[in-house]
């Protein structure tokens, strides 16, 4: 075991947690602080994803189109406020070139190094006596167009081969695809079983983990926000007026305020963690789906969680980190009444917004600063904070004893998650 730091972890998000957890399991001595509470950014309302097979950076070609159209339409997944395009030049810049797809295969094998042990990295936890509970295997991939599915099935089995995951179930058409899921709707007409991929309740893995902290010893401070940071020492801000904390090594997982949070430092400049918002809520349906069912046209997934179904989708950039828009959320309700039947007149609740933090590559920012080489930032997680949440962890832990990451038993090239 490698000499015990104090290390101060500034985010009780998915990262902040995972790494707060990895770091007290390994014999480090960690203060965890969040300007609200813990689990209160993305954390909770998403979709409850682990899916290495999914996990791919978000600028890809066919996403030119879809700017175009999230800027045109508010009835659609992607939404872009015309008033936010100033701040988003060097994030949209970044954007645009990273769907080359030359940068398309680069980036995807660069995720790749840490999308092998996202499984692996679950596990340890789950052995721990960490629970994954409140979902199941399984992701039901739908589509209104049979090609459209037939050539994401192509991608997809692709993937799982070169993960040595299992390969996606043969594509059932109209009759069959509603005898094995009679929730869908008429017009979903074929479907194929990922059986490896899985989800979880991530409120429940939030609670977890926060259980797990406190019994290892960790200091949590909820409504301590971080204000300013050097190689040795954090500001932070409470009610009750500014204080420091000293410490051997900080790591700043503060999400989608991540450009705002270390924004005294030179480095900010290069972070672009944008946030892309997010939308979720819950319905009581008569009768809940076998598995997750996710629309790949509509790209609204639907999820049996805990005993209900939880609908999530829409991914919005505007000039606000979190913003809740009525007018968004009802567009997510109707995207999945027409391909889920028997939710359309049920009450929703536990509605829900969070922000995703989106940066130009897809890939997450995992680096120490080069002005504060003691303050590591693990931030930029894009839609996959919790697939990748447990991984990121043990390369940060590596970061922080100052060996190299090892994922999947290979020694990983971190230069891609330089800030
Ligand atoms: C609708 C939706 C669906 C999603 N579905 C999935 C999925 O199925 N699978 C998956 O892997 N990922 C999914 N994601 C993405 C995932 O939720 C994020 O990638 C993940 O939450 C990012 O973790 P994080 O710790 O970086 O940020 P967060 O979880 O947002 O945590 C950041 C924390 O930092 C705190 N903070 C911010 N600034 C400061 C400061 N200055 N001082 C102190 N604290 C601060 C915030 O309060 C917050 O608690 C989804 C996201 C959304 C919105």
């Amino acid at each position: 075991m490698s000499a015990s730091q104090n290390v101060f972890v500034a985010g009780a998000g998915l990262i902040g947690l995972c790494t707060a957890y990895s770091l007290a399991r390994a014999g480090h001595r960690v203060t965890m602080i969040d300007k609200d509470e813990v689990g209160s950014g993305a954390a909770r309302g998403n979709a409850g994803e682990i899916t290495p097979i999914q996990v791919t950076p978000m600028p890809q070609p066919e996403q030119l189109k879809e700017i175009f159209r999230g800027i045109t339409s508010n009835r659609h997944y992607l939404g872009i406020a015309p008033l936010a395009a100033p701040m988003l030049t060097a994030f949209g810049t970044g954007f645009i070139y990273n769907t080359l797809p030359s940068n398309v295969r680069r980036n995807t094998q660069n995720l790749d190094q840490l999308v092998r042990g996202a499984f692996a990295a679950f596990d340890s936890y789950h052995a721990d006596g960490i629970s994954l509970a409140g979902g199941g295997y399984g992701f039901l991939n739908t589509h209104t167009s049979v090609d459209a599915l037939r050539a994401f099935r192509d991608e997809q089995a692709a993937r799982a081969e070169m993960l040595g995951q299992e390969t996606p179930g043969q594509i059932m058409l109209d009759g069959d695809l509603h005898d094995f899921e009679p929730v869908l709707d008429k017009h979903v007409r074929a479907g194929f079983l990922a059986p490896t991929e899985r989800y979880i309740d991530p409120s429940l893995f939030v609670d977890e983990v926060h259980a797990k902290l406190t019994e290892l010893g960790v200091e949590i401070l909820e409504h301590t926000e971080l204000v300013g940071i050097t190689n040795n020492h954090a500001t932070l801000r409470t009610d009750q007026g500014q204080t420091t904390r000293g410490f051997d090594k900080a790591v700043v997982a503060t999400g989608a305020w991540t450009t705002s949070a270390i924004a005294g430092l030179a480095e900010a400049k290069k972070a672009h963690v944008t946030s892309g918002t997010g939308y979720s809520y819950h319905v009581q349906p008569d009768r809940l789906p076998g598995h997750l069912l996710a629309s790949i046209d509509r790209k609204t997934i639907g999820v049996p969680m805990s005993g209900t179904l939880r609908v999530v989708g829409l991914m919005d950039f505007s000039t606000k980190i979190e913003q809740f828009s009525k007018q968004r959320i009802d567009h997510l309700a109707s995207q999945a009444s027409a391909f889920i039947q028997g939710i359309a007149d049920k009450p929703r609740f536990d509605e829900w917004t969070g922000p995703r933090p989106m940066t130009p590559t897809g890939l997450p920012i995992i680096s120490p600063m080069k002005t504060n080489p003691n303050v590591i930032v693990a931030t930029g997680h894009n839609m996959h904070g919790l697939s990748l949440g447990p991984v990121t962890a043990e390369v940060v832990v590596s970061m922080v004893e100052g060996k190299p990451g090892v994922v999947a038993g290979s020694q990983i090239d971190m230069r891609p998650f330089a800030l």
